[in-house]
């Protein structure tokens, strides 16, 4: 199929180019720095955290727009696309298992955000096959993450901890899939896998994308990210930034955000850090990364937070999110325990949480809060 000419009169309806995602996302401050609109064509770029327009494009349908996370969508059409129906929760997504892990590896574990088990999985996939590349975040310089590409599994301990910036992983992705690599994993931010959703199920032109490459998508549960220059400017106030070895946003009662430098750890309280949230965060409705074919985040346990922060809570979402997750169990890469029994609805509770903050200010057409609350 060519790509056409903008017609003025389809504005709104779902279709755009670059004008569109200009106006409708760029300018109204929703862009979520996930990076699917850059290395598509040579007019968008990153700079910092931000994904800024280098020239205009006429065209009326573009990639960009079509597989923006941020520009309308059915999401029970994507669910119902890339889902089994059964498996699908209004809360969650789809759930075909619910798992508390950590990975079996101490080495892996201290270096890690939580578990480790991000980590165990992608170097586990990458050993034995089931991908050849995965797209990682690294840190940068003055705390601005960047995409990597790693091929080597004992790299994927290189990129643990969680950079609380977004890092623009699926610019990474679409310049990888133009090269060698076959077999492509990521880990993404749930905004980032909703992109990738897009790009599965919604191709704008008959040309060969590369999203067929995508072979693994690892979700991390998302609250929030910082806008890096605001974090920056914030951090600079209370340590020089690089002692930072690393951040944690702790359970909510315990309101803050925890920075760990090697004189110690630095609280800062919530109502200090929540300006610097990135605002496309604000209308945001997605907590679990529900299209994923695993999601992990921190776990929470009856032992409480310092022994729980050393597991991950992982919802299984597709048979390949299982298969992996099983071939670790069987090679001895993740340790399990039960879940505790009120584990799964505390999630719940939180994702709907975040669904109903969302609703009134999301671009995204998600009837989840309305089907649960006709339910119950
Ligand atoms: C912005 C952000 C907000 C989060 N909010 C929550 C939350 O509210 N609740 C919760 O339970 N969990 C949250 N998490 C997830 C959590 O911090 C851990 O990533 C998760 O528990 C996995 O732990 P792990 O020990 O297995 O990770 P590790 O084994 O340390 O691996 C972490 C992986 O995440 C990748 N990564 C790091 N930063 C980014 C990024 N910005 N974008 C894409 N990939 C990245 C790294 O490359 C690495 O592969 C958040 C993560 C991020 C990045
Ligand atoms: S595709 Fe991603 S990076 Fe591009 S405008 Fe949309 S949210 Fe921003
Ligand atoms: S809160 Fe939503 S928009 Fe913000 S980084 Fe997380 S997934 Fe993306």
């Amino acid at each position: 199929m060519q790509q056409q000419r903008r017609d003025p009169t389809e504005k709104g309806n779902g279709r755009g180019g670059q004008k569109e995602l200009e106006e409708q996302v760029l300018k109204a401050a929703l862009c979520t720095g996930c990076g699917a609109c850059v290395n598509i064509c040579p007019y968008q770029t990153i700079h910092h955290d931000r994904t800024v327009t280098l020239h205009a494009c006429d065209l009326a349908q573009g990639r960009c727009y079509a597989c923006c996370p941020q520009t309308p969508v059915d999401l029970d059409d994507l669910r119902r696309k890339l889902y089994e129906e059964r498996d699908c929760t209004p809360e969650l997504g789809a759930v075909k298992g619910f798992f508390i892990v950590r990975a079996a590896d101490e080495g892996v574990r201290q270096r890690a955000q939580h578990g480790g088990t991000v980590t165990a999985l992608v170097a586990l996939a990458l050993r034995e096959g089931l991908i050849d590349a995965a797209v990682l975040a690294g840190e940068g310089e003055g705390l601005l993450p960047h995409s990597v590409t790693i091929t080597d599994a004992e790299d994927a301990a290189m990129m643990c901890k969680s950079r609380f910036v977004v890092s623009p992983t699926v610019a990474e992705f679409n310049r990888i899939c133009q090269g060698d690599a076959a077999k492509i994993g990521v880990v993404v931010t749930p905004c980032q896998a909703v992109a990738l959703a897009k790009m599965r199920t919604q191709p704008v032109s008959e040309v060969e994308s590369g999203i067929e490459k995508l072979h693994l998508v690892v979700g991390l549960f998302c609250g929030w990210a910082l806008s890096w220059q605001k974090l920056a400017t914030l951090l600079k106030t209370k340590t020089d930034l690089a002692q930072v070895t690393g951040m944690d946003i702790p359970p909510s009662r315990y309101h803050a955000l925890e920075v760990y430098t090697p004189g110690g750890t630095i609280r800062i309280s919530l109502d200090e850090v929540n300006p610097c949230v990135r605002e496309a965060c604000h209308s945001c409705g997605d907590m679990t990364a529900e299209f994923s074919d695993l999601s992990v985040g921190s776990a929470r346990l009856p032992e409480g937070w310092e022994a729980a922060r050393s597991w991950n809570q992982v919802i299984v979402r597709t048979k390949r999110g299982m298969d992996l997750l099983e071939l670790a169990r069987r090679r001895g890469v993740l340790e399990f325990r039960d879940p505790p029994a009120e584990n799964l609805e505390k999630l719940k509770a939180a994702s709907l949480g975040k669904k109903k903050a969302a609703a009134s200010r999301s671009y995204a057409q998600d009837d989840s809060v309305e089907r649960i609350e006709q339910a119950g």
